[in-house]
């Protein structure tokens, strides 16, 4: 496969969310040699996610997989702001705000007031339309699904979507981005979830019906499913490490658009995150995290 164009590749990226996926793209992006800007509005997220990067990075460096003498070396590629006007120089900005669709088309709305007509905006919704998230923009053939798996330092690939009008320039630029930050570029239809949620979230919901039919306990759903079909992480602790509250809006999302019953999400699922238990983040799920 032949290398991605040099310069095809943006140098600077906008990132708005600090959230588990906006701080692990700008982790891969700094770490790249990208000089990256990031919009986070919660102060108390903007200073425990500095922590959790450079945590992250010591890690990187000890396994070899980062290759700095210190994480300050690449810690001073990323420019902390509290608003997306410092946004507008981007040649490239990934959105990672919340799964809710009136937020993103809100930040989408503002960004494209905010930057040059040139930016391609892109979204790591992970079951959102991008054609109607495009469609809060004046500039819908530049906007994309660049959709990066958690923990983002680690997985590889990165669904690549095209929504309805997106152009075939911003599918390469996408495409040359997420090799140059070190992924698999994979590309996808705009449909529900894509591919991998469309997937996935069925079984992490049958794995919560299983449990609140009483079948068996949480640690026994997913010892059989590790030894059982030979996964790596069973479905609940996967969840816990997504995040609940993720879960439940992809399979709102797959429930609404696609009208089928089979994708309702499970009752105990949404309790739990009516309860605030939300997974890793929150310290308790399906597991409890200490
Ligand atoms: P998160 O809740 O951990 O982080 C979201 C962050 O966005 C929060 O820190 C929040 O304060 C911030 N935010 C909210 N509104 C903002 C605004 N207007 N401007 C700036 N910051 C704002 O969520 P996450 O798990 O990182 O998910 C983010 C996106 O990535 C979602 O669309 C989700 O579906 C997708 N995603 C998540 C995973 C996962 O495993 N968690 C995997 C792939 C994709």
């Amino acid at each position: 496969m032949s290398e991605p164009l040099e310069d095809t590749i943006p140098r600077t990226i906008g990132l708005v969310g600090a959230g588990t996926m906006g701080r692990g793209i700008a982790e891969i992006a700094a770490c790249a040699g990208l000089e990256v800007s990031l919009v986070e509005i919660s102060a108390a997220v903007r200073n425990s996610a500095v922590e959790v990067l450079r945590r992250s990075l010591s890690r990187g460096i000890a396994k070899g997989r980062v290759s700095a003498a210190s994480p300050d070396e690449i810690l001073c590629r990323i420019r902390w702001h509290d608003s997306l006007a410092p946004l507008a120089g981007c040649q490239f900005i990934i959105e990672a705000v919340p799964e809710q669709e009136h937020l993103k088309r809100q930040v989408l709305t503002d960004l494209d007031r905010v930057c040059g007509r040139e930016t391609v905006l892109a979204t790591n919704t992970s079951s959102i339309s991008i054609t109607r998230l495009a469609a809060a923009t004046g500039r819908p053939g530049q906007v994309v699904g660049m959709h990066f798996f958690n923990p983002v330092p680690v997985m590889e690939p990165v669904e690549v979507v095209r929504g309805l009008q997106t152009t075939q320039s911003v599918v390469d630029c996408t495409v040359a981005l997420a090799k140059r930050l070190g992924k698999q570029p994979l590309i996808v239809k705009d449909q529900p979830g894509f591919v991998v949620n469309r997937i996935l979230l069925p079984l992490i919901n049958e794995a919560a019906f299983v449990l609140q039919e009483g079948t068996a306990d949480a640690a026994t759903i997913d010892e059989l499913m590790r030894l059982g079909c030979n996964h790596p992480m069973g479905p609940l602790q996967l969840a816990d490490f997504v995040g609940l509250d993720v879960c439940l809006s992809i399979l709102r999302v797959l429930h609404g658009e696609l009208g089928d019953p089979k994708y309702r999400p499970c009752p105990l699922l949404t309790q739990l995150v009516d309860a605030g238990r939300l997974g890793r983040k929150t310290g308790w799920g399906f597991f409890k995290y200490t």
